[in-house]
């Protein structure tokens, strides 16, 4: 099943994104609508390997099922053999990011049912990748761009960050490719990526839907690095506690944006704060 000819029409681009395109597609079968992301393969070092660990890591993707997880449906290699194609759920609501930017847009601090809303988000982002986690999956690439929207309001993680561990074995100019800003410090190190680097990202998520910005400002990675050794924590995260639900929101997120991997939540832990604990059977 690895090559195959396409059963997909492309309709039009979409985005761009760091590794590849993303097209909305037609199923010539059923006539059905997809997002497809083409990813580049063909320049990696070492191209098989890296082509076989991706198919099969794209395998594991393809066994999650979730109600806060864009589907993916299909994985294969184009004619070419160049790039890897992703088919997933058209996610035509919007991202996380833009509907933020229009909240921030409205009002400097969000409204008590705005931040209601921000809550239930988190809760089902949280859920998900506690889901994940579960079955030893990383997201690798968590940040308001990569969550989806339905249009009932449903949050859905998306783009799991396949292409960002292929783009580590290709021999690229860049160093680090991306957003920076929701990298845990250690990942901005190079140390290897687990768990508790999804759980960073995770609290950047929620800092940023809070606040309408990245935890630390910053041009490059360098600076970035520099400003989490000056400062243990954002710089606006003593605000939160004049938010609504302020005392708790302060809470989870000194325990997930912890520098240190060892001081943050798991995701288990996460769904077992209190919290939380009581908004879960909400969201199913
Ligand atoms: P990046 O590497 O920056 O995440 P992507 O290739 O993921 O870039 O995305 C490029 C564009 O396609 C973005 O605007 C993104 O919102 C959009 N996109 C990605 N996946 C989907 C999807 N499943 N449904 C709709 N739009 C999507
Ligand atoms: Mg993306």
């Amino acid at each position: 099943h690895s090559h195959r000819r396409s059963n997909y029409q492309q309709l039009r681009k979409i985005g761009q994104g760091s590794f590849g395109s993303c097209f909305l597609v037609r199923d010539t079968k059923t006539g059905k609508q997809f997002a497809m992301k083409r990813i580049l393969v063909a320049n990696v070092k070492d191209a098989a390997k890296v082509k076989d660990s991706a198919l099969q890591e794209a395998g594991l993707l393809r066994n999650l099922s979730s109600p806060f997880i864009v589907e993916l449906h299909d994985v294969f290699y184009d004619e070419e053999q160049t790039h890897i194609c992703m088919v997933m759920d058209y996610c035509s609501n919007g991202d996380l990011h833009d509907r933020i930017q229009r909240y921030i847009a409205e009002r400097r601090t969000p409204s008590k049912a705005q931040v209601a809303q921000i809550i239930t988000w988190f809760v089902q982002i949280t859920y998900a990748l506690y889901y994940c986690h579960d079955k030893n999956v990383l997201h690798r690439d968590l940040k308001t761009q990569n969550i989806f929207l339905r249009s009932d309001n449903i949050a859905q993680l998306g783009d799991f960050g396949i292409a960002r561990e292929l783009a580590s074995s290709m021999e690229m100019a860049q160093t680090v490719v991306g957003t920076p800003y929701f990298m845990a410090p250690e990942v901005l190190r190079r140390r290897p990526y687990r768990k508790a680097a999804d759980i960073y990202s995770l609290g950047c998520v929620l800092y940023e839907m809070l606040t309408g910005k990245y935890p630390y400002p910053a041009r490059d990675i360098n600076d970035l690095l520099h400003k989490m050794r000056v400062s243990k924590y954002p710089k606006d995260i003593e605000t939160i506690k004049t938010y609504p639900f302020g005392a708790d929101l302060y809470d989870i997120l000194k325990k997930t944006l912890a520098l240190d991997p060892a001081d943050r939540l798991t995701a288990r832990g996460l769904l077992s704060h209190p919290f939380i604990k009581h908004r879960i059977q909400a969201i199913q």
